[in-house]
């Protein structure tokens, strides 16, 4: 069956059901990425959902846990021939994970080599205060021919999401991104072919409740209002974007 749907950042894993959360995707017909956090997480997520038609899980390893979990980059080089889509990945500059900054730049540094060798793999990455880094690490270390970057909930300058363009990046969005004036303004200078929808559950709330899996309903209806579409047809050119960044060159 044809997705409805496009959810490429969501954590499945961190609902109190997995394999109820991978059902409810399946059911909506979500096209999703359900990322992990720590590459022992991974064997899991792939063994529930592994009769699931919509779900496909990316190997990761958060930068927020590097400092605990950065042994476990071995781990992550053995899995990765498994899958084609690796994340959540990334930098974090924040307040409380600065003191890890240069060791998460280390392991990003590895997983981008690792990726860019093997190739054809698709990225979910995190970029909380550190959008130039990224940029810079994955321009160095991972060449557009080499893989796909999506960067997730993107909080960087008007002119970074400029060079991210450039570099053949994708943006996925959720809802609380687009009700803030900063992602407002984001919308409005990317591409509408490189937008993808996520919700980021269970991190993102509706009405202080975590967003149920796989519900984009709130972001297509605020890219309709941010980009004057209506929701049939951004729901519609989404999924002709995933459509074209899953058969891209590899
Ligand atoms: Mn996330």
């Amino acid at each position: 069956m044809r997705p409805v749907y496009v959810d490429f950042h969501t954590h499945l894993d961190l609902y109190p059901d997995l394999a109820e959360a991978i059902a409810a995707c399946d059911r909506k017909r979500v096209a999703t990425l359900a990322v992990t956090t720590t590459p022992k997480a991974f064997d899991r997520n792939v063994e529930l959902a592994a009769g699931s038609e919509f779900v496909k899980v990316g190997l990761g390893l958060h930068p927020q846990l590097v400092d605990e979990r950065h042994s476990e980059i071995n781990l992550f080089e053995k899995l990765l021939p498994r899958t084609r889509y690796v994340g959540e990945v990334g930098l974090d500059a924040s307040p409380r994970f600065y003191k890890s900054f240069d060791l998460q730049k280390k392991i990003f540094q590895d997983i981008l080599e690792i990726c860019a060798a093997e190739g054809g793999k698709i990225l979910s990455l995190h970029s909380v205060r550190s959008a130039k880094p990224v940029l810079d690490y994955l321009e160095k270390y991972l060449p557009e021919e080499r893989g796909t970057a999506i960067l997730h909930w993107f909080t960087g300058s008007v002119s970074l999401a400029r060079r991210a363009v450039e570099l053949g990046c994708y943006f996925s969005v959720n809802e609380q991104m687009l009700s803030s004036p900063t992602g407002e303004k984001l919308i409005k200078e990317i591409p509408f072919e490189r937008i993808l929808t996520e919700t980021d559950g269970p991190f993102v709330e509706r009405n202080g409740v975590s967003i149920p899996p796989g519900d984009v309903s709130g972001a297509v209806r605020l890219l309709s209002v941010l980009t004057g579409k209506d929701e049939l047809e951004v729901r519609r050119q989404i999924l002709v974007n995933l459509k074209a960044l899953l058969e891209s060159r590899m």
